[in-house]
């Protein structure tokens, strides 16, 4: 909702917000999915273009730090044509981001153009602002979608003895200022399209929203090549009712004060890889701590602390290493998840000369064992 949503209106990523994500917590986490995609344009047979297009950048840190690794990496890149393209519905956040990533030197566009946004990172690469993913331009892409699916709506459904009925949102008869669940009273239309014939869990949480973006990334990786990476707190069809909101880094109440708490729903990723089927091949999801660590989270650590002088430094890296991999913080509920081309996988020809053509390189931060 333009004027009463989160996003639209508050929208608080950050410590002084309601919520911390990963890269607001490590430089490390961003300088390491950079690396991801560099990994993957190498593997591709390193491309003269490519964009670099997130999803819900928030205040554009884990970008920024994405950015720095390309900076890094200058030699490697220097003869690719690399743009930016964030997807962002909160006028305020955008903002943030162009502070972040341009230092403000950021246009408006014309109301014709597809980017509402335009400027140049501090690093001198272009960067693009946009509403829907639809209005980004068609191209070679690496996809980023960090803590962005969990943000969108579901739908719930609760299995009953008359069969799947929906849950939805009613006004309370006994108190006309507040608002409470009911189970609708017959199937509705949702009941009869989200649910999945073989479902043999009682309740269920259906992002249609998700899925439908997930559709347009493989449709887009499956045309013009990249891909996709998806991280968030999820499982893989597995959980039931995770619905629950966040207010000043505490649970909130998903009913009371509507449009003042990030409402958050776990990302079904089994869901996402059904609806990717068919036009890219997936990846994971696979748990935080074991990305992070097949891409070389230890040996960062090290490096750093060798580097750093004072004691605070230090600490801080080691407590924010203990918050990005401890299982019982965000090492295990968080998990990554990768859309890519078939043949980036499969050789095409693998069938009939399986011995034809050298292996192709591992997909970086995911187990082989993964494949699916
Ligand atoms: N990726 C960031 C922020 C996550 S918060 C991080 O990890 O820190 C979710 C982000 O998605 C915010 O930037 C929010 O404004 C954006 N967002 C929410 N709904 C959206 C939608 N429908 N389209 C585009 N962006 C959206």
């Amino acid at each position: 909702s333009p004027p009463q949503g989160y996003y639209t209106r508050r929208g608080g990523v950050g410590e002084s917000g309601d919520f911390i994500t990963s890269p607001e917590i490590s430089q490390v986490f961003g300088e390491l999915i950079g690396i991801w995609y560099i990994s993957e344009w190498m593997a591709m047979g390193k491309p003269s273009t490519f964009q670099l297009v997130e999803l819900g950048p928030g205040r554009g840190t884990l970008t920024e730090d994405i950015l720095q690794v390309f900076k890094q990496l200058a030699s490697v890149l220097s003869k690719c044509d690399v743009s930016v393209h964030l997807v962002e519905v909160s006028p305020k956040l955008g903002e943030i981001q162009a502070v972040m990533l341009t230092g403000g030197k950021v246009q408006p566009n014309p109301e014709d153009e597809p980017a509402y946004m335009k400027g140049v990172s501090k690093t001198g690469i272009p960067i693009f602002w946009y509403r829907d993913i639809q209005d980004v331009p068609p191209g070679y892409s690496f996809y980023l979608a960090h803590e962005f699916f969990d943000a969108l709506p579901i739908h719930k459904f609760q299995r009953t003895e008359k069969g799947w009925r929906e849950v939805l949102v009613d006004i309370d008869p006994e108190a006309p200022d507040q608002l409470r669940f009911v189970l609708s009273p017959s199937r509705t239309p949702a009941t009869q399209n989200f649910i999945q014939p073989e479902e043999t869990r009682d309740h269920v949480e259906v992002c249609p929203e998700a899925g439908v973006i997930v559709q347009r990334l493989a449709s887009r990786i499956e045309k013009d090549g990249g891909a996709a990476l998806v991280a968030d707190y999820g499982h893989d069809g597995t959980k039931t009712d995770t619905f629950r909101g966040f207010r000043n880094h505490k649970l909130h109440d998903v009913l009371s004060a509507p449009g003042t708490a990030d409402l958050t729903a776990d990302v079904d990723f089994s869901y996402l890889r059904k609806m990717a089927e068919g036009r890219t091949a997936t990846l994971g999801p696979i748990k935080q701590q074991e990305f992070l660590k097949n891409m070389g989270i230890d040996l960062r650590l090290q490096v750093l602390l060798q580097n750093s002088g004072d004691t605070a430094t230090r600490e801080q890296l080691l407590n924010s290493y203990d918050m990005l991999m401890n299982p019982e913080k965000m090492g295990d509920c968080f998990n990554f998840f990768a859309l890519l081309p078939h043949h980036r996988l499969v050789h095409p020809d693998k069938k009939d000369k399986p011995e034809s053509k050298s292996p192709l390189p591992p997909v970086a931060g995911f187990n082989e064992l993964l494949l699916k």
